[in-house]
């Protein structure tokens, strides 16, 4: 007689390198390893996403932690197309003792979030959007946005919908987005924590229904220098204690109200040394490039799709209210960053910029690229760094970004980077997109 196999459920972490990775249990048993969790190991922070360890980590081969699986961020569906069930319940990683450990990813969202409350009365309703390209399919060439661009994938897209439903994340529009074979997945906004596991899900999801059809999908940020991006963008909007929205005004520029340009303000502030937490990998300074819809300068603008911070439209159609719709998008990120190290960063920015008082940051139509030197300088515009390694020294020089983290965190975080730099010092521009592709 022969035994059916044992669906298995993964308890995962998504590390510095942006990659999830965990152990499996027997399904059926998950509830034994709810309030104790899994084993897991400080150095495993220190993991590249070359299947190294990054060296001179502050961790060594000492010492032991818990990831313990979170019942609330358990995603699960059948419909991916698999031979059994996608099953992934994302965790925080405890000390043996079972208090947090500091230099958690998830635990480090948390505590951005907590303090933004504590601090100001202020929460974050969030969603990430997110880009991808398939791989291996040989589609016929299909017109961006096409309906055939969509449907020459069938069943790929509605078995997505299905699975990622299933799994709860709650979908909305499945885009054959404007890059080859590039499509693009919204979803719902949630509180920041919800809405980062989202992407985490949402991703593994994707990965999955691709590989079951023969495929393979990429979130790299450029598959090839000339290629498309693939941009993750955050869209993100501010309630009040009583969970009304507060990111919109009417009486104010672009109806963006003195709270939520604050928050702005502080991002714009932080945003050279933030980039190391959302756009973390050399192959994310191909695509922070100016003209091609993803970010390149300190740049808040009404509804342009160049600018680093847009403020989203609102459809006031049938009687249709603005204030709860009213969202700004941080368009310089990738899926090569942690999301919850990369929406971390975006709130210690933004509460920065409320506890500071920021004033209103301009709201600026023109490209930077039209306006000269001293204008720019008078408007607050600045090219942020155009490479990993800028991105480092911006993120030195910025002492309150710094103080976001624990020590041993940042000096992980610092390690991962220049191992990236040292494996790739030798490759071109193509072979360094052409790896990424594949990694992510
Ligand atoms: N693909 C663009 C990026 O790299 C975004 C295009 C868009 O959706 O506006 O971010
Ligand atoms: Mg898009």
């Amino acid at each position: 007689m022969t035994v059916a196999p044992y669906p298995l459920t993964a308890i995962v972490t998504t590390d510095l390198a942006g990659i999830t990775r965990g152990r499996f249990v027997i399904a059926d048993r998950i509830e034994q390893h709810m309030q104790t969790g899994i084993g897991w190991l400080p150095a495993n922070l220190a993991l590249t996403a070359f299947g190294t360890i990054a060296e001179a980590n502050p961790w060594g081969s000492a010492g032991d932690l818990r990831l313990l699986p979170d019942p609330a961020a358990r995603y699960r569906t059948d419909a991916t197309g698999a031979a059994t069930p996608f099953d992934m319940v994302i965790g925080d990683i405890v000390e043996l003792d079972g208090t947090p450990w500091s230099c958690c990813p998830r635990t480090i969202l948390k505590a951005a979030v907590a303090e933004l409350k504590a601090a100001t009365g202020l929460s974050l309703r969030v969603a990430f959007e997110q880009e991808f390209q398939v791989f291996g399919a040989d589609f016929p060439a299909a017109h961006p946005l096409s309906v055939g661009a969509l449907r020459r994938a069938d069943p790929f897209a509605p078995r997505l919908a299905a699975a990622l439903d299933e799994a709860g994340v709650e979908p909305e529009v499945l885009i054959a987005e404007f890059g080859a074979d590039q499509f693009e997945l919204t979803c719902a906004p949630a509180d920041p924590l919800r809405a980062a596991d989202r992407a985490v899900a949402i991703r593994e999801i994707v990965r999955e229904t691709a590989r079951v059809a023969g495929w393979s999908a990429s979130f790299a940020p450029k598959t090839a220098p000339q290629a498309v991006g693939n941009g993750v963008h955050i869209h993100f909007s501010l309630l009040d204690d009583a969970g009304n929205p507060v990111t919109y005004d009417p009486a104010a520029s672009a109806g963006l109200s003195a709270r939520a340009a604050s928050f702005c303000a502080g991002m714009l502030r932080h945003l050279p040394a933030l980039l190391l937490l959302s756009a973390p990998s050399i192959p994310s300074y191909y695509r922070l490039r100016p003209h091609s819809w993803s970010a390149s300068w300190t740049w808040l603008a009404d509804r342009d799709r160049e600018a680093t911070l847009r403020i989203c439209p609102v459809t006031t159609a049938h009687g249709r209210d603005p204030a709860p719709q009213y969202n700004i998008e941080y368009r310089a990120a990738d899926a090569t960053a942690n999301p919850y190290l990369a929406l971390a960063a975006i709130i210690r920015a933004g509460l920065a910029g409320l506890t500071g008082a920021l004033p209103p940051p301009a709201i600026i139509a023109e490209h930077p690229d039209t306006l000269d030197e001293t204008r720019r300088a008078a408007l607050g515009l600045y090219r942020l760094p155009d490479s990993l390694e800028a991105a480092i020294a911006a993120w030195m020089a910025d002492d309150v970004a710094s103080s976001w983290f624990a020590p041993a965190f940042v000096e992980t975080m610092l390690c991962v980077r220049r191992a990236e730099m040292a494996r790739l010092a030798d490759l071109a521009d193509a072979d360094i997109c052409h790896l990424y592709r594949d990694l992510y």
